[in-house]
């Protein structure tokens, strides 16, 4: 196990990740992750998002480790986790927990409550059983729920209510990253912003870091400090949040930010192109920009050479953004 000394603000810091899937019958492979770095501070909420199938998922479950890296360093906390081994992978999960979108598929239906949210406690033998049980109502008691849930079965719940039993395991072992996988798109409108102010107390009241995928940009804008925008695979801007709404700098994060549904926005900011298209195929990613066959303001450059990325920095604030027209 190796240790990262100059992880001093950052929780997480992930280096030329690489996930490439092999395709059955085909020497090609699907390049979900390709080359992405991103650091995350200690209690922070970084937003990875992106269109369906650009790889935001596929990116969580390799800093989790649940899925292995073609490539690429990832360090938790200091500590190497991409070169662990199963038992000290194991250990080291304890730290790092994944919140799911369709977390009633994810709860074992035929167990209480009580057993789904103790579960992680029992794998890593915390405490005896009179322990966990009382730790179960603690966390049923933070995350809004009566005591009497854990006595009760999941389809005896609404969506939001089996989040919030969804969010209790993730936090049971007190971890110290959280992966949310599109936490709040399966729920009503009126519904996710209780999930989404129950995920920014819990953040605050235990240091949690965050890790928030998600595909629409008006949830982003609601929980996350800074945001990383993903395209086929790749990280093509990130900035705070403030900096990357007032001021979008690459071709893709303007299409998707003119694409959300409030007129105050669009007239604040002009109407822009919506985006066209759908994204290529991620077996045969495009050469040069991987966005260039969509991209309204694509130069002869963009068709042959790949954007390095190109940054603004003030007061401490990295606005990085892959783009010939910042070069
Ligand atoms: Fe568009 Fe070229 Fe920028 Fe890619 S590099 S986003 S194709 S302008």
């Amino acid at each position: 196990m190796t240790h990262d000394p100059t992880m001093t603000h950052d929780l997480l810091k992930v280096e030329g990740l690489r996930k490439y899937f092999p395709v059955k019958g085909s020497p090609r492979k699907v390049h979900a992750v390709e080359d992405v770095s991103l650091r995350l501070r200690h209690g922070e909420t970084l937003g990875v998002v992106g269109e369906s199938g650009c790889g935001k998922s596929t990116l969580g479950r390799v800093i989790l480790r649940l899925l292995a890296p073609t490539e690429g360093r990832i360090w938790l906390d200091g500590v190497d986790v991409a070169g662990l081994g199963p038992r000290q992978l194991r250990a080291a999960r304890r730290d790092m927990q994944l919140i799911f979108q369709d977390v009633y598929a994810s709860l074992d239906k035929r167990q209480k409550v009580g057993q789904i949210i103790a579960e992680p406690l029992t794998v890593h033998g915390v405490g005896d059983r009179k322990a966990r049980r009382e730790r179960v109502m603690e966390l049923l008691g933070m995350v809004g729920l009566e005591p009497s849930a854990a006595d009760q079965y999941p389809h005896e719940f609404s969506g939001g209510q089996r989040q919030r039993i969804g969010i209790a395991r993730a936090i049971a072992l007190s971890p110290k990253l959280v992966v949310a996988d599109e936490p709040v798109s399966a729920l009503d409108v009126s519904i996710q912003s209780q999930i989404l102010n129950l995920l920014v107390d819990l953040r605050k009241q235990l240091g949690l870091s965050y890790l928030f995928i998600s595909h629409d940009m008006a949830v982003v804008e609601h929980i996350c400090n800074r945001v990383a925008v993903m395209y086929l695979g790749q990280i093509v801007e990130t900035a705070p949040v403030e900096d990357l709404f007032s001021g979008p700098r690459h071709p893709y994060t303007r299409a998707l930010l003119a694409a959300i549904p409030r007129p105050d926005l669009r007239r604040r900011r002009g109407e822009r192109p919506l985006l066209h298209g759908e994204p290529p195929n991620p077996e045969t990613p495009p050469p040069g920009c991987r966005f260039h066959p969509r991209c309204p303001q694509a130069m002869a450059v963009c068709r042959s050479t790949a954007p390095p990325e190109y940054s603004a920095e003030g007061a401490g604030r990295f606005h990085g953004v892959k783009c010939h027209l910042y070069g």
